[in-house]
């Protein structure tokens, strides 16, 4: 088997399998040997028992994780790569490969018949072009996740674990705290990946929360309310608000101040129990629309 912690021999299993890198995929592959042992031990402090990777590339983060885990299953959407895995993993019986596009996978489904009685993570060094459709696709489905142990750019990274209410934050930062509890666990270089990169790295945890941050009564219109609130960012919240709910101006003024905000307050500036109040205060009242 070869010896994925060496750079030389990751170039001659990829130059043996005539194997050439796709953009469009997000295919940098790690080489730098101390990263992935790093991932694989701080999706372990989960205490987890199976593990998901999605898009495992030659396998070297998978080898870690086949030697702390019961079982690993890997989606990986590029078919040229699964003679390299059989090549790369073909010694460790608790690993499968399934060449489909994680976005597709029914992981509920998954965890049911695969990881039986298992408590369950996801850890990957995820395809930038595809980061956030990913977490929020495993965060809004509620697939029976532990933790999410994921390699993203440093900016994305960033705006993840910002504070709701903080500079940094965004819609995604809203919706990732609503589902879970996001810590930045380290730094990597882009000197680290073959090809490198125009930007660093960070590794990130989200622990998944049993229950929601915030009781909400419509999830797809609290979700509405704060894509206004980001969507238009210079403008009151009152103004965005209105524009997203589809609501007259005068009714929301009328809720901020209830709530008691000014009537030009930015909505960028809430935190999550902001946007619920304001959420439960624009819902329709029980009756409000029966004939
Ligand atoms: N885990 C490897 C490593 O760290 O060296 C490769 C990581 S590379 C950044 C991302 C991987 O995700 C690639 O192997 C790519 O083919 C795969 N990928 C891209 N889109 C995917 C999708 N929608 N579903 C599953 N795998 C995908």
């Amino acid at each position: 088997m070869p010896n994925l912690s060496d750079i030389g021999s990751i170039r001659e299993v990829l130059a043996r399998h005539q194997f050439s890198f796709s953009k469009s995929l997000g295919q940098n592959f790690l080489i730098n040997p101390s990263v992935c042992p790093r991932m694989a031990d701080a999706c372990a402090r989960s205490h987890t028992q199976g593990v998901i990777e999605i898009g495992p590339g030659i396998g070297v983060l998978t080898k870690e994780l086949a030697e702390r885990f019961e079982k690993v299953v890997c989606y990986e959407l590029d078919s040229r790569l699964l003679p390299v895995l059989e090549e790369t993993l073909g010694d460790y019986g608790n690993v499968s490969v399934r060449n489909e596009d994680v976005l597709k996978a029914d992981l509920s489904a998954l965890c049911a018949d695969a990881f039986v009685g298992m408590r369950v993570s996801v850890c990957a060094n995820l395809p930038y072009y595809i980061t956030s459709p990913i977490l929020m696709y495993l965060l809004e489905n509620r697939f029976p996740l532990s933790c999410i142990t994921v390699m993203v750019q440093k900016e994305a990274a960033d705006r993840i674990c910002a504070e709701p209410g903080s500079r940094l934050a965004g819609a995604l930062t809203a919706a990732v705290h609503y589902y879970a509890v996001p810590e930045k666990l380290f730094q990597v270089s882009r000197g680290s990946f073959l090809p490198a990169p125009n930007v660093d790295s960070t590794v990130i945890r989200l622990t998944v929360r049993e229950r929601p941050a915030v009781d909400v009564q419509d999830e797809a219109r609290f979700f509405r309310l704060i894509a206004s609130a980001f969507g238009q960012r210079r403008k009151t919240a009152a103004n965005s608000v209105s524009a997203g709910l589809g609501l007259p101006k005068s009714v929301v003024e009328q809720a901020l101040v209830d709530l008691g905000f000014e009537k030009t307050v930015r909505a960028e500036t809430f935190k999550l129990e902001d946007f619920a109040a304001l959420h439960k205060a624009l819902s329709p009242k029980k009756g409000e629309f029966d004939s």
